[in-house]
Formats: structure tokens, C-alpha cells, sequence
């Protein structure tokens, strides 16, 4: 069976600790194995800083760009193989694994030409020079610099591929070395890609290191110059960002952490309209899709009072066709949750949310038979559509993430300042949307529900055919929301560099920050 190592201070290491198995889960067969630790994270940190953080701010940005575009080119090239591995250890389709795997390379493809398109700078001068005083000579500019330290990167279970990857793309392009660590449970595609990273040599000795397994101490090897990004559950981004070294040496923070997404149904949408058929498309997809897995998938449905019945129906007729089994065969559409214990988190979370609303497809997620898996074996869980009985009183729906192929409907009163009331009420969201034609309503409610979230998406009978759904996180636009969702803010093209460089004022006699900072990035190198 294979062991994943981690790949740290130029070499692979093997930890000498209780290794633990990572499964297939439809069949819980095993198919690899992490032994994590003794390491030695003073040395790992250390490393990465000096090697990995000296060769990166040598290079320009475009330089930069270059090596992240070859690293695009690497996994494409790599696609099959990495699909496979998404297959057995994800418990992904075909088409989840592919959602994953092409997000990375796509996202490492889009910040190559961002670095490109910078050119031959070292430094980014942001906005313009401004006179400070009555005196012309005296000015001010703000310049961003890479920080001199290195990105610790923990990523969630649900996206191995895109979630190393996207976080990777911003820092290397910033120049900041990176120490990424995978969810345990799903590593083997993460493991395989870095064994890809390391035999292509791409990248320069230190500039991307990758830990198996547990992080020991290496949080308390964190200083001032150190960034920690973190996707994952609520309850881990608080331990960590509150950790002491990490509080006291004021390490950077960046936090993607759960939402409850909601897609709002506008009652100006016909039942035959192209509006309406997108957003039950979108609804279906987000709760089938990575069977639900996805930090940005729907978890609340509004809908407006007299068109409950329409969508309940149309909602399930459309999950009664989804067949439920191992996700390596062909015609299955959803495979298992990622693990046993997601499958106990999300049937808990079912009965949670089943104390205030009624379950009108899918009962309680129990999955009789899956197609093509010995009985009773697998993480399974059956999509589950729950309606609230009192949309006024409920409050589990908007606390409760359930991480699995669930949603609940809220029924509304179609007024667009109740929709945005219930909406708010998840307490700051990565995503939600909105499906309607009727421009009022959906100017009031992007106005209404932009300070809760970090991106929304208006999905109009006319967009249906030519946009991606809301749960597809796009490079160009930025990921992260408020409050519940983490407070972070990732991606969204060169905003995304931000978290890995200082931001500098410089004040000074004008034709002197001319000289240095002059916006001709050509000879600004
Ligand atoms: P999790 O249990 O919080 O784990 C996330 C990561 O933290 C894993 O790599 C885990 O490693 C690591 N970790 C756990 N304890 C740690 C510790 N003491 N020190 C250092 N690292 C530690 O979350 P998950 O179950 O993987 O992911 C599901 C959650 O992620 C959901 O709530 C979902 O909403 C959220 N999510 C958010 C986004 C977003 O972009 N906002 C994206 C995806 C998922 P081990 O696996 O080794 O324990």
C-alpha cells in the first residue's frame, strides 16, 4: 500500500508515528497510508524561508507567473491519473473529481497570466502618488513588497486538488514560499501532485514543501513576516488563528470556514421560464454535486409562499433520478461522503434540522442500496430536501451547516426586504444567489445582501446556457465571506496577492519616488 510522505527541507520524510489509513469510501477498502512526525519544524520553516523564500523574490513577478503556468501545464498533463486517484480515495464521480482537478490547474493557469501580464516587477506600486502637504516636492506612495516568510496553507478534505493549489498560485506568484498540508482523509491526490511538483523540478528548492499527517509544533515557529491560510470547519480556525504564537508574533490570518449559501427564487420566475430552470439546475447540482461537500453549496432555498409546492415537486422528481453508488461506474451520479465520520455528521446534522422542518425527499439520508457496493458498505448518504414547517421561527437552518447532499426550503413572502432579513440571518456567507428577471428586486436584494457575503450571483432567465452556477469559486472574482464564513478573503485576481505582501507608504521628495516607484514597470525591476 502506499505511504504518503511529506516533502519538507529539500527531501521526503517519512514519519516514524501510528500511521493512519486513508479509504476508498464506497468500498472502505484501503488505499494508502500516513504516518506523520517526528519532524523538525524549526528546520522545516527555516528552510522554506531562507531557500524557498530567496530564490522566489529573486524572480520577478512574471518569472513568477512563468512557473506557476508550467504548473497548470503539469496537472492537465496529469489529468487522468489524478481523476482516478479523486475516484478512490474522494469517494468523487468522474465529474466532481474533474470539478476539482481543473479547478487547480485552471486557477494556477489564470494567476500565470496575472504574473505574466505584471511583467519584469519585483514590487507593485499601488494607486497613485499623493501631494501631502502645500509643498509640490513633498509626496506620498504606497508600494507592496513580498513579505519575507512563509505561507502555511491547511486545507479541507473536500477539494484536494484546487484547494492546495488555488492558495499556492497567490503566494508563489507573490514570491512567498509555501508550506501546504492536505486534510488527511482525502490526501492522495494532494500526495501525488507533489510528487509531480518535485520530480518536474519546476519550482526552486524550498519554494513549496508538503506535510503528511499532523503539524506537531509547526504553528510555534510562526513570526511577523509568516502568513497562515486556513480552509476548514469554524471550530479549527478558531484553535489556530487563537493560538498563542500565532496571536503574539501577529502571524497573518486568512480564514475560509462554513456558510450557509442560500439561492433565492424571485415570484416574477414562471414555471417555464429559463430562470426557474436554472435555478432548480443550480439547487440540484450544489446538493448533489461532491455529494454536497462544497463550502459554497446551497444550503437554503427561499422560495415565495404560493410557488413551495412547484419547486418541492420539481426539486424532487429531479433528486429521484440521481442514482446513488460507487462513483467509479459510469452511470452513477453521486458517490459517499468523504468519510465515516462526515456520514455521522451529516445524518445528526438531517435529525438536527428535521426538529423544525419535514423531510420531503430522501427521509432521513439512509441509502438502502448503492450501485455497485458489497451491502451495507460505504459512507452513503441519499440526498435529503427538508421544508421548514414556520419559516418566521426556525433557527437551526441558519446556524447549522450540514456538510453533505442537503437542503432545506424557506418559504417566503416574496418581498425582496424578507428574503434579505432571512438571508442575514446565516451571519455572513461565502455565496448566494438570487433568480430572478425583474431588475427592482434584484438591484434591492445585491444591495441588501452584499455586506453579508463575499460574492453573489444574480441568475436571470437570460444568463441561463452561459454562466458556471453559484458553487464554482472563479479565480477572477474573490472567495471568503463575514462573520460565519471565516472573515477571509481569497483569489479575485490581484486582490488575491494582497494577503502575501506588505503594503508600504513611502513618503518622500517627489522626483525621488518617481525614480524608484514611477509606474513603468519596466524599468522598475
Ligand atoms: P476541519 O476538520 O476543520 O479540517 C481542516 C484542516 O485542518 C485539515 O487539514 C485538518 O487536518 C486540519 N486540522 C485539524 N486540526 C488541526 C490542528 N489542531 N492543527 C492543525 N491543523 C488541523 O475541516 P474539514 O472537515 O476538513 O472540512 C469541512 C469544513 O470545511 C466544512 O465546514 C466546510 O464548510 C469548510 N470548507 C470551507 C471552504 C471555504 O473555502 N470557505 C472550503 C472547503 C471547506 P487533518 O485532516 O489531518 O485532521
Amino acid at each position: 500500500m502506499k505511504t504518503i510522505r511529506s516533502y519538507v527541507a529539500g527531501g521526503w520524510a517519512e514519519g516514524a508515528g501510528k500511521a493512519q489509513t486513508l479509504v476508498n469510501p464506497a468500498t472502505e477498502e484501503p488505499v494508502a497510508e500516513v504516518a506523520a512526525g517526528p519532524v523538525d519544524w524549526g528546520r522545516v520553516v527555516a528552510h522554506a524561508r531562507t531557500r524557498g523564500g530567496e530564490a522566489l523574490r529573486a524572480l520577478t513577478f512574471g518569472e513568477r507567473g512563468q512557473l506557476v503556468k508550467a504548473l497548470s501545464k503539469l496537472i492537465h498533463a496529469h489529468r487522468d491519473e489524478l481523476i482516478a486517484l479523486a475516484i478512490a480515495n474522494g469517494g468523487n464521480t468522474r465529474g466532481d473529481a474533474k470539478f476539482d482537478i481543473d479547478g487547480a490547474a485552471g486557477t494556477l493557469a489564470a494567476y500565470g497570466e496575472v504574473g505574466i501580464n505584471l511583467g519584469k516587477v519585483k514590487f507593485l506600486v499601488d494607486g497613485e502618488a499623493a501631494q501631502l502637504t502645500r509643498s509640490v516636492r513633498f509626496v506620498g506612495q504606497h508600494i507592496a513588497v513580498p513579505r519575507q516568510g512563509v505561507a502555511v496553507h491547511i486545507n479541507a478534505f473536500n477539494f484536494p486538488a484546487w484547494g492546495m493549489m488555488e492558495k499556492a498560485a497567490v503566494a508563489l506568484l507573490a514570491g512567498v514560499p509555501v508550506i501546504t498540508k492536505p486534510a488527511t482523509s482525502t490526501a492522495l491526490v494532494a500526495a501525488r501532485m507533489m510528487e509531480l511538483v518535485v520530480e518536474a523540478k519546476i519550482l526552486p528548492e524550498g519554494a513549496l514543501s508538503f506535510v503528511a499527517g499532523g503539524v506537531g509544533d509547526l504553528l510555534s515557529h510562526l513570526e511577523g513576516q509568516d502568513v497562515l491560510a486556513f480552509t476548514g470547519s469554524s471550530d479549527t480556525a478558531q484553535m489556530l488563528r487563537g493560538q498563542k504564537d500565532v496571536v503574539a508574533q501577529s502571524v497573518r490570518v486568512n480564514v475560509e470556514a462554513d456558510s450557509l449559501n442560500a439561492a433565492v427564487l424571485g415570484r416574477d420566475l414562471a414555471r417555464d421560464s429559463e430562470g426557474y430552470a436554472l435555478f432548480v439546475a443550480d439547487v440540484l447540482r450544489d446538493m448533489t454535486q461532491k455529494a454536497g461537500q462544497k463550502c459554497t453549496a446551497i444550503r437554503r432555498v427561499l422560495v415565495p409562499d404560493d410557488m413551495v409546492e412547484a419547486v418541492r415537486e420539481d426539486l424532487s422528481e429531479r433528486l429521484g433520478a440521481v442514482k446513488i453508488g460507487d462513483p467509479a461506474r459510469e452511470e452513477v451520479g453521486m458517490g459517499p461522503v468523504a468519510t465515516k465520520k462526515q456520514q455521522e455528521d451529516v445524518r445528526a446534522g438531517i435529525a438536527r434540522l428535521r426538529e423544525e422542518a419535514d423531510s420531503v425527499f430522501g427521509g432521513d439520508g439512509s441509502v438502502a442500496e448503492a450501485i455497485g457496493v458489497p451491502k451495507g458498505k460505504g459512507f452513503f448518504v441519499s440526498p435529503v430536501l427538508l421544508q421548514l414547517r414556520d419559516g418566521k421561527t426556525a433557527t437551526r437552518v441558519h446556524a447549522h451547516e450540514v456538510f453533505g447532499p442537503v437542503s432545506t426550503i424557506i418559504p417566503y413572502s416574496g418581498e425582496a426586504k424578507d428574503a434579505v432579513d432571512l438571508v442575514a440571518r446565516g451571519g455572513g456567507g461565502l455565496v448566494s444567489s438570487v433568480y430572478s428577471d425583474d431588475r427592482r428586486f434584484l438591484g434591492e436584494m445585491a444591495f441588501g445582501l452584499a455586506p453579508h457575503h463575499g460574492r453573489l450571483f444574480l441568475g436571470s432567465s437570460k444568463l441561463a446556457g452561459h454562466a458556471v452556477g453559484p458553487g464554482t469559486v472563479l479565480p477572477q472574482l474573490v472567495h471568503g465571506g463575514p462573520g460565519r464564513a471565516g472573515g477571509g478573503e481569497e483569489l479575485g485576481s490581484l486582490r488575491g496577492l494582497a494577503f502575501y505582501l506588505q503594503r508600504t507608504a513611502i513618503a518622500g521628495d517627489k522626483p525621488i519616488l518617481e525614480a524608484l516607484f514611477g509606474n513603468k514597470p519596466d524599468d522598475a525591476a
